[in-house]
């Protein structure tokens, strides 16, 4: 019999309850025994959840207070130095929130993107390692609840390969040589962990080692063969499964196949791979279970059940009987359910899979393996989908025929940076040193209650534009008491800068409950690209307008770009990224050409996301910053010379795509700086960046105010590599989770900063 699996459920809770409590216990409203309380009722809920829908082995593990990475880290005894006095006394769950949050004077660990997804881990700290010994025991504990219900629970542990692979040292050369020293005694601990879970009488352990989805050394290929030989020795009774998700095995594959596992799970969700996955039903042996991941664990669609059953029925027939049926991955990537979503349009809805969703087609597809026969809901899933490829409101002829027209001038402005330079200089006559900000500021209690009320029809759309004018003069005059040059409007009417474009755009949908895990207890709510992308209104112009009729001093338009407009949002799978890119690009083009013609001299496209598209091979680079820069260029390239385009990046380690950055041909760049020391003017100024450079130099993710020598001592540092006549000066990224106060007198003291160097370097 085919058995059905998943590695691992979404732990917000439905309404985000966990979210809710681990607040209030920060905040000391509720205590220790009532947050343990409700987070056993979620695991209970969705052990029992997942059971109910017909899932057979259950995971175990994937529950957490605030990230499983930092689980794991604890359950191995890693606690970096400078906390380890501090967490001596500490419960286990303190000692999670204080490693993920710091603590007053200890700085937090530092927190990355999991792969290409949206979710941020805690990333474990190797400088100082002591040893690595087994800790705690929430797995152990976690693993008994499930059983206790009388489940087939599955431990779920992050291998550790890929743990070290996502791990850092932080002193020193950070190479996977360097990190594989620690192996030894990594496995020690791996061992005691397994030697503990076997003797609970389980009949699966699953360890999952993503890394597989991308380009290893060869000393981690190495590594690999041998670290399984000895996890394999310490199961007497218990099998192993390895499991990678998230892309094809590609090079990767024999090392995959040569781990001496009882069984391997892989990504079988994009029909990209289903050649290499039929490949490998025929390599595995017959003894060795091979999990197929069939259904997507982190987009939102619904699975192509025919497709899918003649794949599974060719592994079936290469492979036997041996098999297991999942999703690809934890569905930690994906909303809970549909249950909640009555307002979603009816058409919408039917192409759609949560959570749940997800486990009731992997529950039917490994049932049609074991001779149930699904064919009805084959013949639904066929008409669904084929009316959503033919849903009229989907496809616009006007966005098809625009993009099939675009020619290479579509992609490239009138004249080169020098030209155009000039006169932009002719027009604003800015000085030495320009100053500006990146966009937003503080958005206030006021605002957000203004706009709660608007959205619950407590407040007319008269009086909504009236408090935001207001709020827009309130920045404008603030921005000119301080001095700068070119100012913003502030973007008080944006609750989120990917939300307020998605809201007003053709082709994007919304959930009401469609939360995913970004980090800790923070949740988003990703738009849904649905349908062709098109512009139905100005979005932005009488906003900026009004702000520039307040002002003699140049205001900004501001813009939210392409790529990062698609990599916040739930993308669709009938196209692909580069055509739902473009015509996202077009339909901002649209917003800049109307800007620039009310009068707008200067317009920012924001793409902070741009590196974290980046695909997990590098052999896809090329081909994605190709038309990730070209989409840029789309929306930004069809100005006058005389119009000024800024573009901000942040979040992120650029060093590596410097050459796109460069190829997005952005009069001038805002980029994030001040948190690594200006770490990327080295680069920038090596590669001699053509255009005009803000390298941030106030961490606006701090509430501390930067005093003007500091700022200077900044600008000074930046001044030695890069041209002072193309350096402007700026916050890191926008104000908007700042106070007035801390945003005022940072602004003030950069903009002393300036006036000072103005006088020094003139
Ligand atoms: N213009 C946006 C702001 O200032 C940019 C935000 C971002 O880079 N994430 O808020
Ligand atoms: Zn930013």
């Amino acid at each position: 019999m085919t058995q059905s699996h998943n590695l691992g459920f979404p732990r917000i809770g439905e309404k985000r309850e966990l979210k809710r409590s681990i607040e209030k216990y920060w905040k000391g409203l509720i205590g220790l025994a009532e947050l343990r309380e409700l987070a056993k009722d979620i695991r209970q809920n969705n052990f029992k959840k997942q059971a109910a829908l017909g899932i057979n082995i259950i995971p175990t593990g994937d529950f957490s207070y605030y990230d499983q990475t930092l689980d794991m880290s604890l359950l191995l005894g890693l606690i970096p130095p400078r906390f380890r006095a501090l967490l001596e006394k500490s419960t286990p769950e303190d000692a999670v929130f204080t490693l993920a949050r710091g603590a007053s004077g200890v700085a937090a660990c530092e927190m990355t993107k999991w792969f290409n997804t949206n979710y941020h881990y805690i990333v474990p700290e190797f400088d100082d390692v002591e040893n690595f010994k087994l800790s705690g025991s929430k797995i152990f504990d976690e693993t008994k609840e499930a059983l206790a219900l009388g489940l087939d629970a599955k431990p779920v542990l992050l291998g550790p390969l890929s743990y070290l692979h996502l791990g850092k040292y932080y002193l020193g050369e950070n190479s996977h040589a360097r990190k594989l020293t620690l192996l030894p005694s990594l496995l020690k601990a791996y061992v005691s962990i397994l030697e503990k879970l076997d003797s609970m009488g389980l009949t699966w352990i699953q360890i999952d080692e993503p890394i597989f989805a991308l380009d290893l050394e060869q000393v981690q290929k190495t590594a690999f063969v041998k670290t399984y030989v000895q996890l394999k020795a310490a199961l007497k009774k218990s099998k192993l499964l390895v499991a990678t998700y998230f892309n094809k095995l590609g090079d990767n594959k024999d090392t995959f196949l040569s781990l001496a596992a009882d069984g391997l799970h892989l990504d079988a969700s994009d029909p990209h791979s289903f050649s290499e996955v039929i490949a490998l039903s025929r390599e595995l042996p017959k003894e060795k279970t091979l999990s197929v991941g069939i259904v997507n664990g982190r987009n939102i669609w619904i699975n192509d059940l025919s497709a899918s059953q003649s794949l599974l029925q060719e592994v079936k027939e290469n492979h036997g009987e041996n098999l297991l049926i999942a999703p690809s991955c934890s569905l930690l990537h994906a909303p809970i359910t549909l249950r909640h979503e009555a307002a979603l349009e009816a058409n919408l809805k039917s192409v759609m899979a949560f959570a749940e969703e997800k486990l009731s087609e992997v529950v039917l597809l490994s049932s049609a393996l074991n001779g149930q026969d699904i064919s009805s809901e084959k013949q639904a899933n066929a008409a669904i989908l084929e009316a959503r490829a033919k849903d009229p409101s989907l496809h616009l002829s006007a966005v098809q025929d625009r993009l099939a027209a675009l020619r290479e001038k579509d992609f490239k402005r009138n004249s080169s940076f020098t030209t155009r330079r000039a006169l932009q200089q002719k027009k604003m006559k800015l000085p030495l040193f320009p100053s500006t900000t990146v966009g937003s500021f503080p958005q206030t209690k006021e605002i957000r209650i203004a706009r709660a009320k608007f959205r619950r029809k407590e407040l007319s759309q008269q009086d909504y534009q009236n408090f935001l004018k207001k709020e827009i003069a309130h920045v404008i005059g603030k921005q000119e008491e301080v001095g700068l040059d070119v100012l913003v409007h502030g973007e008080s009417e944006r609750n989120d800068m990917v939300e307020y474009f998605a809201d007003k755009l053709h082709g994007y949908r919304f959930t009401k409950n469609g939360w995913v895990q970004s980090y800790g207890t923070r949740c988003v709510k990703p738009p849904i690209i649905y349908g062709d992308v098109q512009r139905k209104f100005p979005m932005t112009v009488s906003w900026a307008e009004y702000a520039q009729s307040l002002t003699k001093k140049p205001v900004k338009g501001m813009l939210t770009a392409a790529v990062t407009m698609l990599q916040w949002s739930f993308v669709r799978e009938d196209q692909t990224n580069k055509q739902t890119a473009f015509q996202i690009a077009l339909a901002l083009q649209d917003e800049v050409l109307d800007l620039e013609k009310s009068g707008i001299a200067v317009i920012q496209l924001d793409e902070p996301a741009i590196r974290e598209g980046l695909p997990l091979r590098k052999s896809e680079w090329h081909d994605y910053l190709d038309w990730a820069v070209k989409s840029f260029l789309l929306s930004s390239s069809q100005v006058k010379d005389e119009t000024q385009i800024q573009t901000h990046m942040c979040y992120s380690y650029f060093n590596d795509i410097l050459d796109s950055i460069i190829a997005l041909d952005a009069d001038v760049i805002l980029i994030e700086s001040s948190r690594s020391k200006m770490k990327l003017l080295q680069p920038l100024g090596q590669i001699n960046y053509p255009a005009d450079i803000g390298p941030g130099v106030y961490d606006i993710h701090s509430p501390r105010v930067p005093s003007k020598e500091e700022i200077k001592q900044l600008l000074k540092k930046a001044i030695a590599t890069i041209d002072k006549h193309k350096l402007w000066i700026t916050p890191d990224c926008g104000l908007k989770t700042r106070s007035w106060d801390e945003a005022f007198s940072s602004l003030k003291n950069l903009q002393l900063a300036a006036n000072e160097l103005r006088e020094e370097y003139a």
